[in-house]
């Protein structure tokens, strides 16, 4: 646990008590379902798309403090832009975790940097891309489940 401990910063902790948007958005026009058979998060996102904006945009489900922290921290980042902002952003943020330090420098990811760490551990970015994976099958309007693997 101790090389987690040094990702879980303030603002992960602070998602994964207190999930935001963490509800079933009743007026929804997209919905789906996600799972990381590697750690057993599940996760479903809720989007309430209009006229190519992403209006409204919540979650539910059971996972790690990352896959959790990661999904609340992702509603905050793309409540209210449109479907192109939150595609670049969704390829920024992948970059982020998935590419050496180097190579994401001078792009602000604003909070959502607080997952910068799950770089280092290949296990978790599963965890953290869960919710952004599910936001787009969601957007694709897919019937089957999301899956990381
Ligand atoms: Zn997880």
């Amino acid at each position: 646990m101790s090389d987690l401990r040094e990702i879980y910063q303030d603002v992960i902790l602070d998602h994964y008590r207190k999930p935001r948007n963490f509800a079933v958005l009743e007026q929804a026009s997209h919905h789906a379902k996600g799972h990381n058979p590697l750690c057993g998060d599940r996760i479903d996102v809720y989007l309430s798309v209009e006229d190519g904006v992403l209006q409204d945009v919540s979650f539910q489900g059971a996972g790690c403090a990352i896959s959790t922290a990661s999904a609340s921290l992702m509603t905050e980042a793309v409540k209210g832009k449109g479907l192109d902002a939150v595609q670049s952003l969704f390829e920024t943020f992948h970059r982020m975790v998935t590419q050496p330090e180097d190579d994401a420098q001078g792009v602000d990811l604003g909070k959502l940097e607080a997952l910068a760490g799950v770089r280092e551990l290949p296990v978790r970015i599963k965890c953290a891309t869960l919710s952004w994976h599910t936001l787009q099958a969601a957007l694709e309007q897919q019937d089957k489940p999301a899956s990381t693997e």
